[in-house]
């Protein structure tokens, strides 16, 4: 079986950052002289949700002293917090305030762009739709910028709201979750404007639409894509795939999978998979077994 790295891959410039500012609030607590807060078991460190959608970096940095939670009340008075890559709603920022929570943002800066689309697009008076999963955190907090918004993930549901919608002339305000398939974010907004006068922002970030666009020019017979379950991105790799497509969130799910009948494999990563994995997933199967 013939291996190719497919590129680009991995990190994105937001998930680069945004590890960065992780690792240095993680050596500011090695250097804290309160004693009390080296203790695992009192991590003064925290994270709102995980910080990119990754097992392996979020066990990395429960290592460095960080707690993962998923509500701010779960965090006490004047802790650090660090918001993760996918931003957060206005309303979490003024609670944290409220409380003299130190707060450390990681928002990509992509993210931020669709938030102020978000508000801009209200204060113009017109109804928000936002283009994503509505589970994803990232989605969450661009629906909080604004007092109501409809949220939409597929064709099937804009067509069902375009036709429960009797005021056609409704103008739309619509933006989208960065992580989308990027083919799918225009076919929602075509079908939107068969119906509405549409004003839109709608677009993945560049670096997934580099790497969905990459995965789609593969020429071989299946794709490995690496990145935990819980990764939008690494899902809407193996959806843009043209052949087979297989992923895998550590070496032991690698080591399970079964490439049979497969002649050539693309290897790619989801924006949040560090590179090490990748390096230690292709040398594994092209027989580098030590
Ligand atoms: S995938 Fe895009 S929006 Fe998300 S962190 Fe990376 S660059 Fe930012």
């Amino acid at each position: 079986m013939t291996i190719s790295v497919i590129e680009p891959h991995g990190f994105c410039a937001g998930v680069t950052a945004a590890l960065k500012k992780a690792l240095s609030l993680a050596a500011t607590r090695r250097n804290d002289s309160n004693p009390q807060a080296l203790k695992p078991s009192n991590p003064f460190l925290y994270c709102l949700h995980e910080l990119v959608h990754n097992e392996i970096v979020v066990e990395e940095l429960k290592k460095r002293g960080f707690a993962f939670v998923e509500n701010l009340a779960e965090i006490p008075d004047g802790a650090t917090v660090l918001f993760s890559a996918h931003g957060v709603a206005p309303q979490i920022r003024e609670a944290a305030k409220a409380r003299g929570i130190r707060v450390v943002d990681a928002t990509c800066p992509f993210v931020e762009r669709v938030h102020k689309a978000a508000r801009e697009f209200a204060a113009k008076g017109l109804r928000i739709v936002v283009i994503g999963h509505p589970w994803h955190i990232e989605v969450k907090g661009i629906v909080g910028e604004v007092e109501e918004a409809v949220v939409i993930s597929n064709v099937a549901s804009a067509r069902e709201f375009c036709a429960a919608t009797a005021d056609t002339n409704a103008c739309l305000g619509v933006v989208s979750q960065t992580t989308m398939n990027a083919d799918e974010v225009a076919d929602i907004v075509a079908v939107l404007k068969t119906r509405f006068k549409v004003e839109t922002t709608a677009e993945v970030c560049n670096a997934t639409k580099l790497r969905q666009d990459a995965v789609k020019a593969f020429g071989g017979d299946a794709v490995l894509v690496l990145g935990s379950a819980s990764s939008s991105n690494t899902a809407r790799l193996c959806e843009c795939a043209p052949c087979r497509a297989f992923r895998a969130g550590t070496m032991d799910e690698v080591k399970l999978l079964d490439f049979s009948g497969v002649t050539h494999l693309g290897v790619t990563s989801g924006a949040s998979t560090p590179e090490e994995f990748l390096k230690a997933a292709v040398a594994w199967l092209r027989g580098e077994r030590t």
